[in-house]
């Protein structure tokens, strides 16, 4: 199945948190979106790799994805090494996307780095024909993407440029909110973590509201680039 973007996050909501706004602008614009996950999350303070992974499905049908999968890497043992590569590029030869959506490339969580890196080295080798993977018993074809952009998450890194999600900030609170064990929620009996306090979710507003001040509009995802980016003309750049 061919997508025009493929996002990956190593953990089940990262997409969610970092970059839903521009995942739902551009399905609101007709593209064809899914998200790989890479572990369940297994290791987070609250709820289990099962109650996550029901969680994903919901936030799918959310943001109505075409597709969302999850390649089952350790949580925080997951390596940047060939078999991990290997995993991923059946996998973006499996969709074919023309953009891909990657963690951020350094942050509080030392998951995030690791997966951004692991997420570049991946779709340059993808595009390598040498490299031989199958999928369902059929050679795959080698398939770069256009562009990789990484999200910004926890920590603040300065974006290249800035999505305007201004109309679309209510489907990302809702598609964050999906992930019930995760977030704030006073009645829960669970230990309480570092994004399970109501603050945390000020903190996933202002965050939003900082990257739109950046551009003049109310929200805004920030996102850096791999490479240069090419214009083709002015007027395309707000
Ligand atoms: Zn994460």
């Amino acid at each position: 199945m061919k997508v025009d973007i493929l996002v990956l996050a190593v953990h089940p909501d990262d997409a969610e948190l970092s970059c839903s706004g521009t995942i739902a602008k551009h399905i609101q614009l007709g593209k064809k979106v899914a998200i790989v996950d890479f572990t369940a999350g297994e290791l987070g303070t609250r709820g289990t790799a099962e109650i996550r992974l029901n969680e994903a499905e919901d936030s799918k049908n959310i943001l109505k994805l075409v597709a969302r999968e999850n390649l089952g890497f350790r949580d925080g043992f997951f390596k940047n090494d060939e078999a991990h590569q290997l995993e991923l590029i059946r996998i973006i030869r499996k969709y074919q996307p023309e953009i891909v959506l990657a963690n951020a490339i350094e942050d509080r969580h030392p998951d995030h780095g690791r997966a951004a890196l692991l997420s570049d080295e991946a779709c340059f080798y993808s595009g390598l024909r040498m490299i031989k993977t199958m999928d369902k018993g059929l050679d795959q074809p080698a398939w770069r993407p256009k562009n990789v952009f990484h999200y910004i998450q926890d920590r603040y890194i300065e974006p290249d440029f800035v999505i305007d999600i201004t109309p679309h900030w209510e489907i990302k609170e809702a598609s964050i909110r999906a992930f019930k064990s995760q977030f704030f929620d006073p009645n829960s009996p669970e230990p309480a973590s570092y994004i399970s306090s109501a603050e945390f979710m000020d903190f996933v507003e202002a965050r939003s509201r900082e990257m739109g001040h950046k551009i003049g509009t109310k929200y805004g995802e920030g996102f850096t680039k791999t490479k240069t980016i090419a214009v083709n003309d002015l007027f395309e750049v707000l």
